[in-house]
C-alpha cells in the first residue's frame, strides 16, 4: 500500500515528463499516462491533491520538496526539528513553513 506522498511524488514526476517530451506526440502514450494519472489522483484526498496542483504551478513544477539533514530541498531553510517526524512517517501531509512545498523523505 502506498501512501500519499509516493503517489505525489509519482504524479509530479509524470507531469514534469509530460511537460518536457512533448516532442513524443505519441497519442497512445498520453492516454495511458492519462489513466495512470487519474488512478493516482482518485488515490489521494481530494484536498491534498488540489495542494498539490496548487503548488505545481506556484512553485515551477516543484510541489514536493525532499528533506535533506533537516534542510527543505527547495528553498533551503532549516525545519523544525519537532515536525521531522511526522514527515517521515509519511501519515500527514507536511509543509514547508517558507515555501509551502509538500516536504517527504526517502
Ligand atoms: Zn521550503
Amino acid at each position: 500500500m502506498k501512501n500519499q506522498i509516493d503517489m505525489l511524488i509519482e504524479l509530479q514526476e509524470m507531469d514534469s515528463t509530460e511537460n518536457s517530451s512533448n516532442a513524443k506526440k505519441s497519442n497512445n502514450g498520453k492516454n495511458t499516462d492519462q489513466k495512470l494519472r487519474d488512478k493516482l489522483k482518485s488515490a489521494v484526498t481530494p484536498h491534498v491533491f488540489t495542494l498539490y496542483e496548487k503548488l505545481y504551478r506556484a512553485r515551477e513544477g516543484q510541489a514536493l520538496a525532499k528533506i535533506e539533514d533537516g534542510v527543505c530541498g527547495g528553498c533551503h531553510v532549516v525545519l523544525p526539528t519537532k515536525e521531522l517526524p511526522f514527515v517521515a512517517e509519511a501519515k500527514n501531509i507536511v509543509q514547508c513553513w517558507n515555501c509551502q512545498r509538500i516536504l517527504y523523505t526517502l
